[in-house]
């Protein structure tokens, strides 16, 4: 090959590489400014609670080391030459664009100016203001598996120096919540020897269940005590999930699941901890029950039917299926959005209101398209009344409609933890945007 021909065939992969990249860049860039303008139209109903980065649009020299450094897609980007949150939601608090900014113009915050987060007030041991109960992993504030492991392993180290113990009936620590700080701690006291018990209410893993498929998760090294230290920077959801059914196995770890704690009060000197009608008595409580709360259900009959679920991990399992999402909030829309483009047989949205009110800009634009498409039926002013194997039962103005249907999802909201932490009687401190 002459090198004239090399160097045209040379030019021509360059210029389909930056017409390529130019356009992936150009999508990029229209979508962070549809996001940005939905957060300048609603404001912080849009930002997180949890932990996530405030970056001062006067300092930030819009050098994009942030957007480099941030583990997940998409969370932060450049806009007009300045660094913003896009898709804020996703922050998971890394906290490395705050790290990355070269003239620290991020800061990493609880909460929001309108809508504060409270967090139990905790000693440096993770005990709470009640003698006994403590607090770790994402419920306290600090996300991420390995500072949840961290937190559960030192509450673990400090149970066991302290001087309150079980007898007879009585247990060392009951342990709720089967996420990664739920499993260090208790691993911390078996490997103490104190006798504990692991309480979960679903399945054990914690958060890391409800990841998307596949996803590769930032971990570093993760100290378990009478397991071993797992030394991997990164590993994907499904070996995580490997990795606790291993720990699960091999330590023999006390475990019951399908027990939703409801209560946790006083019992002389230690506590009773009640799921319904299980309870347990413990001279220690340890409360790791990461941030996510318990969906809210319907409470109509058919809703224990195996078809109706409370999230949506994957939409493809939908196609070619009769689905019905119940709510009006973002979540839902949300999710019907991602339903429509994996191609239901019909997908209908159930809400009890006249309007879908409460939606970002871009999130109605995106319902309005799809209804307009035809790929989503609005059933406004409904309330579901019933489902069975075939079909769900809609109440609406006109009288009662039957819709065929394979599956329900239902996104009306959840119960936030702090319900339980105020019950017990344990000091909440709220934060508002601050550190
Ligand atoms: C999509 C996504 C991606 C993420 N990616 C990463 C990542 O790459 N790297 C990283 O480090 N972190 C990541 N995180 C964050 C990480 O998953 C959490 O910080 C971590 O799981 C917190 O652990 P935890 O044990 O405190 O809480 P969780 O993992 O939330 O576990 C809490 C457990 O308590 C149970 N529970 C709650 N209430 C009760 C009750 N009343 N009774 C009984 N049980 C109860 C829950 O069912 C749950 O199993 C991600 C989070 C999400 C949502």
């Amino acid at each position: 090959m002459s090198s004239t021909l090399l160097a045209i065939l040379l030019g021509a992969a360059a210029l389909v590489l930056f017409i390529g990249w130019e356009l992936i860049d150009h999508r990029r860039h229209r979508r962070a400014r549809a996001v940005a303008a939905d957060v300048a139209e609603l404001g912080d109903d849009l930002l997180p609670t949890s932990i996530h980065p405030l970056i001062d649009a006067h300092a930030c020299i819009g050098s994009g080391a942030c957007v480099r450094a941030c583990p997940e897609d998409d969370v932060i980007a450049i806009v007009h030459g300045r660094a913003e949150l896009i898709n804020p939601l996703a922050c998971i608090g890394h906290g490395r664009c705050m790290t990355a900014c070269p003239v620290q113009a991020i800061t990493l915050v609880f909460g929001t100016a309108a809508r504060g987060l409270e967090l139990p007030a905790v000693s440096t041991d993770f005990e709470t203001t009640r003698a006994g109960v403590y607090v770790v992993g994402e419920l306290g504030g600090m996300g991420l598996i390995r500072n949840a492991t961290e937190q559960g392993r030192q509450a673990a180290a400090a149970i066991a120096r302290s001087s309150r113990r079980g007898a007879g009936d009585t247990l060392d620590a009951v342990v709720v919540g089967g996420g990664p700080a739920g499993i260090a701690t208790t691993l911390g006291l078996m490997a103490a020897g104190k006798r504990a018990l692991l309480v979960e209410q679903g399945e054990l893993g914690g958060a890391i269940r409800h990841y998307p498929r596949a996803k590769v998760v930032m971990t570093g090294n993760l100290e378990l005590p009478g397991y071993g230290t797992v030394r991997k920077k990164t590993l994907a959801k499904e070996e995580l999930e490997a990795l606790f059914r291993d720990i699960q196995h091999r330590t023999q770890l006390p475990l019951e699941t399908g027990l939703r704690v409801d209560s946790v009060v006083a019992d002389g000197d230690g506590w009773i901890v009640r799921a319904g009608s299980w309870e347990c008595r413990a001279a220690n409580v340890v409360l790791a029950l990461g941030r996510r709360g318990a969906p809210r259900t319907l409470g109509v009959p058919g809703e224990d039917l195996a078809k109706v679920s409370y999230r949506v991990l994957e939409p493809e399992p939908f196609a070619g299926k009769h689905v019905l999402v119940v709510g009006g909030g973002n979540a839902a829309a949300d999710c019907v959005i991602a339903l429509a483009a994996a191609g239901c047989k019909s997908l209908g949205l159930s809400y009890r209101r006249g309007e879908l009110a409460r939606l970002r800009g871009s999130v109605r634009a995106a319902v309005d398209r799809e209804v307009a498409d035809g790929r989503i039926t609005l059933h406004l002013r409904s309330e579901v009344e019933a489902i069975d194997e075939d079909v769900v039962v809609l109440r609406t103005p006109e009288g009662r409609i039957e819709l065929p249907n394979d599956q329900v999802v239902i996104q009306v909201g959840g119960t936030a933890p702090d319900e339980l932490l105020r019950g017990i009687g344990i000091e909440l401190i709220e934060k508002r945007g601050e550190a």
